[in-house]
């Protein structure tokens, strides 16, 4: 099964997709990691500027991880992040089976990335939906966690607001597609645990 998992920054996206990836058994990539590992010199060059592939670049370095990595399953979060993506996606043999859409409101998610707690080991969490089992003690490591300095509430904004501009034309998109079930949205304003169970209990009944 192919799923991508849709939803602006401080939805859940990569929480969600590990805990997929463990159940259902699936690897989980993200665009970042793929673009990493390219052998292609211009995209390590333009990913260390810190600039931005541009989306032929994005959908054939993921097309050529995949086949070089024999991966025929995946789960893979934050991408596409335009529509123009979202076509491309679907225009190979990597096209989604389902896509995941966290729907969270824009409140919601500003408040969670201003209280968003990253650990060392790369363990993130937040003191709204998903906290700690101790208070500012990572559940998977034990060290101290710290509030992530690059969020601040104008960036966070940007994000957000470059995220609402995208959604609504990729989630038309899959909406209109002929194969069924393409689509799940999910209240994400749950906690994380909720969201799994949820997710988990939609894909079982697509793939019964
Ligand atoms: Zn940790």
């Amino acid at each position: 099964m192919k799923i991508t998992i849709l939803g602006g920054p401080g939805s859940g996206k990569g929480t969600l997709g590990s805990l997929l990836a463990e159940h259902l058994s699936i690897k989980h990539i993200s665009l970042g990691h793929v673009l990493r590992q390219s052998k292609n010199a211009d995209v390590i060059k333009t990913i260390t500027a810190g600039q931005l592939v541009s989306d032929e670049t994005a959908i054939e370095t993921l097309q050529a991880y995949l086949a070089d990595n024999r991966i025929d399953d995946f789960i893979i979060d934050g991408y596409p992040r335009t529509l123009n993506q979202a076509k491309m996606l679907d225009a190979t043999i990597n096209k989604p089976d389902v896509a995941i859409y966290l729907n969270v409101s824009t409140d919601i998610l500003e408040s969670r990335l201003v209280t968003r707690l990253t650990c060392a080991c790369g363990a993130i969490f937040n003191l709204i939906s998903k906290r700690p089992a101790l208070n500012y003690i990572c559940d998977v490591c034990k060290q101290e966690l710290s509030l992530r300095l690059d969020d601040t509430v104008d960036t966070i904004k940007d994000r957000i607001s470059i995220f609402e501009r995208n959604i609504d034309g990729i989630l038309d998109f899959y909406d209109m597609q002929a194969r069924e079930n393409v689509l799940l949205t999910i209240d994400a304003s749950q906690n994380i645990d909720t969201v799994f169970r949820v997710v988990m209990q939609q894909i079982e009944t697509i793939t019964r």
